[in-house]
């Protein structure tokens, strides 16, 4: 009789691991087991009443790299080429990007030229800063806070306002808990490789071979930042989930993983409230948290190890305005946490995707609210409701925008628990893990954004990897 591969968790990892597990030429029994009734996890896209798109998750995905390549050649295999909205190169959403610094929006330079002007919110040009590590010798501790580095290698004010407001953007977390060597591995290496991050950057490590087609090709000579999907981004999990069912895996939705056991000769029992799944191997693309929850005794180390795998809250809020105009074109703004607490960033969606406006054009942006403070709103108690979130959003749009109007449409989505965080150390949990798995062979593999990489690109990666390692122990 075949294996039976069960899959936990239907976000982007889990049915990128289900999808590579059903090309094998000899696919085990897959099933695909979600919790909620929708696949897709955080990628979520709302259609409006005039039919604009609002992303409550992810808006966009970069195709740069191997990563970039392979997921493009997924959206290929899905048939969804005709769909794909690009960023190209040549876009002001592709080329300027702010920070909001001491009341006032600041482009980031860009190109070689940009490195040498007066660049504020920075008091010297960057060039400085690159000079500065240029020079700096190469680091001894095997992992460094992403302010600690930055400051060491770059400078303070880099360190203070750049990657301060990068580690807001990506991880919604504060660069000086966040982990270099986790969060921006290519950095960490490129010190490592070259002693110097510019040279690292600049010379590479070697990529491996890029997937290609012709969507990645074109992606390449079009010099694409970024790319959505016409009808949001959430179409990517729903055409894998149509796959997945017309490929005969088996897709449960509303059924929540609540325990798992060993049985006899190492098999499954997993159990879904009332009933059960027998599982020879599982691939668990479910939070690190949630899993820890379910382990058995037998597991009681690793369900430690990853319970110190914390993630942090955003509250969404998507904006639509009628006849509105931003004062700048670009993809958006960061807002470093000396500036506000509050805000993340905000992101002129409709700069970058005019084309999911809908029929009645208005402008859409969507503001990120989070961080430590809200960090601290959740610790102490404090009633976070719906109207505080709009209002903070609303505030900072017209103060960092002008947009004083009311809008004519709005959504606040508060996401509990949303991003995970790999804090310092966090390379240590994840060997520990490893080393546990190896030593009690257990059927187990991971994936999903709390190991290794968030982005949408990295978890594809990690469904497909987990794929090939259990298509590889049969
Ligand atoms: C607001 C926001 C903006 C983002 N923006 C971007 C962006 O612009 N670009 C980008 O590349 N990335 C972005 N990301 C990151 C990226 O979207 C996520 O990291 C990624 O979608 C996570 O996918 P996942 O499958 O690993 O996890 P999830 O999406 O969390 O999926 C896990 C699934 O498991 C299910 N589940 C949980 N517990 C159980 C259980 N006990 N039993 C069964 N099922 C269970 C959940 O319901 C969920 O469907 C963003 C994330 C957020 C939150």
């Amino acid at each position: 009789m075949g294996r039976t591969v069960v899959v936990l968790g239907g976000g982007i990892s889990g049915l990128a691991a289900s999808y590579y597990l059903s090309r094998a030429p000899c696919p085990p029994k897959v099933v695909l087991v979600e919790g909620s009734q929708r696949l897709g996890g955080w990628i979520r896209s709302i259609r409006g009443p005039d039919g604009a798109i609002f992303e409550l998750g992810p808006r966009g995905i970069r195709p740069a790299g191997v990563l970039g390549a392979q997921t493009l050649l997924l959206v290929s295999e899905l048939g969804l080429d005709s769909e794909v909205l690009p960023v190209r190169g040549d876009h002001p959403a592709a080329q300027n990007r702010f920070l909001y610094v001491g009341g006032a929006l600041h482009p980031l330079p860009t190109g070689l030229r940009g490195l040498f002007r007066p660049s504020p919110p920075f008091s010297k040009p960057l060039f400085w800063a690159g000079l500065r590590d240029l020079t700096k010798p190469r680091g001894k501790e095997p992992d460094e806070t992403v302010h600690s580095f930055t400051q060491r290698r770059l400078g303070p004010e880099v360190a203070s306002l750049a990657m301060d407001s990068l580690c807001r953007g990506v991880f919604a977390g504060n660069s000086r808990e966040l982990s270099v060597r986790s969060c921006f591995p290519s950095l960490f290496h490129a010190e490592q490789s070259h002693r110097s991050v510019i040279l690292g950057l600049l010379l590479g490590t070697g990529q491996r071979p890029q997937p290609d087609s012709a969507l990645i090709r074109q992606a390449r000579a079009e010099r694409w930042s970024q790319w959505s999907l016409r009808g949001g981004l959430e179409m990517l999990p729903q055409a894998l989930g149509s796959h997945l069912t017309s490929s005969g895996v088996h897709v449960l939705r509303g059924q929540p993983v609540s325990g798992l056991s060993l049985q006899a000769e190492g098999h499954w029992k997993v159990c879904l409230g009332d009933s059960s799944l027998e599982a020879d191997h599982i691939i668990s693309a479910i939070p690190a948290s949630e899993l820890s929850k379910l382990l058995p005794a037998e597991a009681a180390p690793l369900a430690h190890i990853l319970s110190t795998i914390t993630a942090v809250s955003v509250a969404v809020v998507n904006l639509q305005y009628r006849g509105a105009h931003l004062p700048v074109q670009g993809f958006g703004h960061l807002v470093p946490s000396s500036e506000d607490p509050v805000v993340l960033g905000i992101v002129y969606d409709s700069v970058a995707f005019p084309e999911q406006d809908g029929s009645s054009p208005g402008l859409r942006v969507t503001v990120m609210l989070g961080g430590s403070w809200l960090y601290t709103m959740e610790a102490g108690g404090r009633a976070l409701s719906q109207e505080l979130f709009l209002q903070q959003a609303q505030e900072a749009v017209a103060t960092h925008l002008g947009l004083k109007e009311q809008p004519s449409h709005g959504l606040v989505h508060l996401h509990k628990n949303c991003i995970p965080q790999y804090t310092l150390g966090h390379w240590q949990k994840m060997e520990s893990t490893m080393q546990f798995l190896a030593v009690h062979r257990l059927p187990l593999t991971l994936a999903g954004a709390s190991y290794d990489g968030v982005a949408v690109n990295d978890c594809v990666e990690s469904g497909r990897q987990a794929a090939v390692r259990v298509l590889g122990t049969t």
